[in-house]
C-alpha cells in the first residue's frame, strides 16, 4: 500500500462505500472524515465566502479536520448545480491556508466518459489498476444499494420500536461489518442476515400510524447533522418516515425523463440539482395518503428555492400540510425543535379530526 493517505468529503452513511474504493481500488490508505461536528461547521464557515451554500461549508471544514487527521489527498466530487465550481475554490482556500496537499477535482471527469474518472483517478495512484479501480467502483455501488434499502426499512418502523435505540445499535453494527465485505457475495449474505436480525426486533408499529415524506436538497436530505437529526426526532414520535432521496433513487436510477413526465403539469423546465425530484416525491407522497410533508435545504440554494411555491400549489391542490426548513451556519436546535413540535402537533390534530 503506498502513503497516499486519501480523504472524502463524510456523506450519510456512505462512507464504507467509498472507504472500500480508497483501499482496494485506489490501493490508498483511507482518513475518513472525522464525525461532523459544530466545530467542523464553525472552521468551514470561517474560511467559506459568505455567499455559498451549506454543503460547501461542511465539506471545507471536514477537509481540514482530516488534513489534521493525517490526510495527504482529498477528493471533491462535482455536480450538478455550484458544487461543480466549489472544488476550485475549496483548493484554492486550503492553498492560501497554507496546506501542501494534492487536490482531486472530480468535476473534471465526465459521467457520459467513465475513461475520465479512470484519469482523475490516476493523480491519487499513478500505478492503478483498471481492474481493480472496476471491481472497486462496482462492489460500493452494490454496497450503496444494499446500505439504503437497510435505512428505508430503518426509517419506516424505528418510530416503534419497544427498546429504545435497538435500531440504531443494529444499523451500527451492519455498517461495521459492511467494511469488512470483500465481494458481492459477501454482500448478500451480510444484507440477508441483518436484514432478518432487523425485522427481529419487536416493534409495536399501529394499523394507520401517521406518515411524513422528506423532500429537499441532496446534502441537508442525507446528512443527518445537516439536518439536525430531524428525521430521527420524527420517528421517535411514532411516525413513519419516507425518504425517498438517496443515491441509489438520485444518482443510480434516477429516471429523468419519467420525473419530468409526471411533473409537467406542476413544473415545465428542469430546474437544476435535486428540483424535479422534490416536485416529484412531494406528488407521490400526497397521493399515497401521507399526512405531511417536510422539506429541507441549505440556505442559499437556488434549485430548491425554485420548488418552493410548486410545493405551495401541491399543497393547496392534495390539501397536504408542507413545513420548509432551511439550515445555515446560524441555525439552532432550539428554533427546529419548536417548528417540529408545531407541525406534529397539526398534522396529528387533522388526522384525529378525520377519524
Ligand atoms: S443542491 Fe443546493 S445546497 Fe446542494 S450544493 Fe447545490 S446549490 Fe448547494
Amino acid at each position: 500500500m503506498n502513503k497516499t493517505r486519501v480523504n472524502f468529503p463524510r456523506f450519510g452513511s456512505y462512507d464504507v462505500a467509498v472507504e472500500h474504493i480508497i483501499r482496494a481500488g485506489l490501493d490508498c490508505e483511507y482518513v475518513n472524515t472525522p464525525p461532523i461536528t459544530k466545530k467542523t461547521l464553525e472552521i468551514g464557515s470561517k474560511y467559506s465566502p459568505d455567499f455559498v451554500c451549506t454543503p460547501f461549508k461542511y465539506n471545507l471544514g471536514g477537509y481540514i479536520e482530516s488534513i489534521e487527521a493525517g490526510a495527504n489527498t482529498l477528493i471533491q466530487i462535482g455536480g450538478v448545480c455550484r458544487l461543480g465550481y466549489y472544488g476550485e475554490l475549496q483548493k484554492q482556500i486550503l492553498k492560501d491556508l497554507g496546506y501542501d496537499v494534492k487536490f482531486i477535482n472530480m468535476a473534471n471527469a465526465n459521467f457520459r466518459k467513465p475513461i475520465t474518472f479512470y484519469e482523475e483517478f490516476k493523480k491519487v495512484n499513478p500505478n492503478l489498476n483498471l481492474k481493480k479501480i472496476t471491481s472497486a467502483c462496482m462492489l460500493a455501488v452494490h454496497m450503496v444499494e444494499v446500505i439504503d434499502k437497510v435505512e428505508d426499512f430503518i426509517r419506516q418502523n424505528v418510530g416503534f420500536e419497544k427498546e429504545e435505540g435497538s435500531f440504531d445499535k443494529l444499523h451500527h453494527e451492519f455498517l461495521d461489518d459492511l467494511r469488512d465485505v470483500n465481494d458481492k457475495k459477501e454482500l448478500n449474505l451480510l444484507y440477508k442476515l441483518y436484514m432478518k436480525k432487523f425485522k427481529k426486533i419487536e416493534i409495536d408499529k399501529p394499523k394507520n400510524p401517521l406518515k411524513v415524506g422528506f423532500v429537499g436538497e441532496y446534502y441537508t436530505i442525507m446528512d443527518q447533522y445537516s439536518n439536525h437529526y430531524m428525521e430521527k426526532e420524527l420517528a421517535k414520535k411514532g411516525i413513519v418516515i419516507y425518504r425517498w432521496m438517496n443515491l441509489t433513487n438520485s444518482i443510480l436510477n434516477p429516471h429523468v425523463k419519467e420525473v419530468k413526465q409526471s411533473i409537467k403539469n406542476y413544473a415545465k423546465y428542469d430546474m437544476g440539482a435535486t428540483a424535479m425530484f422534490t416536485i416529484k416525491k412531494a406528488i407521490d407522497y400526497a397521493k399515497d395518503g401521507c399526512d405531511g410533508i417536510i422539506h429541507v435545504k441549505s440556505f442559499g440554494c437556488t434549485p430548491e428555492i425554485d420548488t418552493m411555491p410548486v410545493l405551495q400549489r401541491i399543497s393547496e391542490d392534495f390539501k397536504i400540510p408542507i413545513i420548509y426548513f432551511s439550515f445555515d451556519s446560524q441555525t439552532s436546535d432550539v428554533g427546529i425543535n419548536t417548528r417540529v413540535e408545531a407541525f406534529y402537533d397539526m398534522i396529528m390534530m387533522r388526522k384525529e379530526g378525520k377519524k
